[in-house]
């Protein structure tokens, strides 16, 4: 069995509000194999980046609690630690970045300066040394003349390179686990390409595992090994890209896939939408949380909650159609008419 570098189990995180305390991730498990990429997709407000606030245990800082659960990393459990270990695990041993490069970035620093505290803190470095890290960090994320960008601010930079500095300042310490919290999502398209690009490269330089949150199912394909799919602060589905891709099991994600701009032409030029919104945190719906959005919904998952169940082959999802054999609406079942689309480089996914 491959060594996993981060196991999440049950993790449940909270804001205490007027109205009591609202769970934003409820019993969140995931696993993150040595050297792998997980996804973890979802609409807004599904609990990714909450979840990734609390394996770095920066969601105290936001005004969250962890109030159930574990984060292992390396065998040691994050949620136990006090926030003066973790200020010596975050930045080296786990880096974050995040979506809005410019405010990751300070204004008044140059963009050496910044990677160079960073350097200076995690190792200890003397001041020549971390800035001809800093330097050689600029040329790693492919910046041009990176002696003179080592001298600008960020105000001098486009946001494609701002986003390659901070990537520079995450990896400097060379983290055994990178988070990238839509790490592309704030860039034009053609520059998300190349970050995303840049991301994989790096992934295999400097020999890290990488959690990479987004709500683009499309950026899932082109980096992915496994990917979990969260909805109203609950796993949903958990899987290999494949298997997601390939033989999505829940609604849900077969709604992400369905909606999948580019795609509209093959469907009849319609973009598909999941019908409704993503519940409130303070008043998930009882049963199934996605039953009130679910074409497929029955009696049953309005009362009960479907328990996240791992097929044979350890694919996992939580929905009740599981149980109905034969009668199973979703696509893939040999009963119903299928269309076939293709998504980015993956093979082919049916739709009913
Ligand atoms: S359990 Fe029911 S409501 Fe929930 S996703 Fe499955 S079919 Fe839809």
């Amino acid at each position: 069995m491959a060594e996993k570098i981060l196991e999440i189990r049950n993790l449940t995180t909270g804001f205490l509000t007027d109205g009591g305390m609202v769970k934003a991730t409820d019993r969140v498990s995931l696993d993150i194999e040595k050297g792998k990429t997980l996804c973890v997709v979802g609409e807004s407000g599904s609990g990714k980046s909450v979840t990734a606030l609390s394996v770095m245990r920066l969601i105290e800082y936001a005004g969250g609690m962890i109030t159930e659960g574990e984060a292992r990393f390396d065998k040691q459990d994050l949620v136990q630690k006090s926030q003066l270990d973790m200020l010596n695990i975050r930045g080296s041993r786990i880096a974050m970045i995040f979506q809005d490069p410019m405010s990751a970035l300070n204004p008044v620093f140059t963009v050496g300066e910044q990677i160079a505290e960073s350097l200076r803190t995690h190792k200890r470095l003397s001041k020549k040394e971390a800035w001809r890290q800093s330097v050689d960090m600029l040329r790693r994320v492919r910046i041009p003349d990176p002696e003179i960008r080592a001298r600008q601010y960020p105000h001098e930079m486009s946001g494609g390179m701002c986003q390659r500095v901070v990537i520079a300042m995450a990896l400097a310490c060379n983290p055994e686990l990178l988070i990238a919290d839509e790490p592309t999502s704030a860039l034009d398209v053609t520059v998300q390409a190349q970050i995303l690009e840049l991301l994989l490269q790096l992934k295999q330089e400097f020999r890290m595992s990488m959690l990479l949150i987004t709500h683009d199912m499309g950026v899932a394909a082109e980096v992915a090994d496994r990917i979990t799919v969260m909805y109203a602060g609950a796993v949903v589905e958990e899987g290999t890209a494949a298997d997601i891709f390939e033989r999505p099991r829940h609604p849900y994600t077969i709604g992400l896939l369905q909606s999948i701009p580019g795609l509209e032409g093959e469907r009849g030029g319609e973009l598909y939408t999941i019908r409704g919104a993503i519940p409130p945190l303070s008043n998930i719906p009882p049963g199934c949380r996605f039953h009130p959005r679910c074409l497929y919904a029955m009696d049953l998952c309005r009362t009960n909650e479907p328990p996240l169940r791992r097929s044979l082959s350890g694919h996992m999802a939580a929905c009740w159609l599981d149980d109905t054999g034969a009668e199973d609406p979703r696509p893939g079942n040999p009963n119903n008419r299928e269309t076939k689309v293709t998504i980015g480089n993956r093979p082919e996914v049916t739709f009913p």
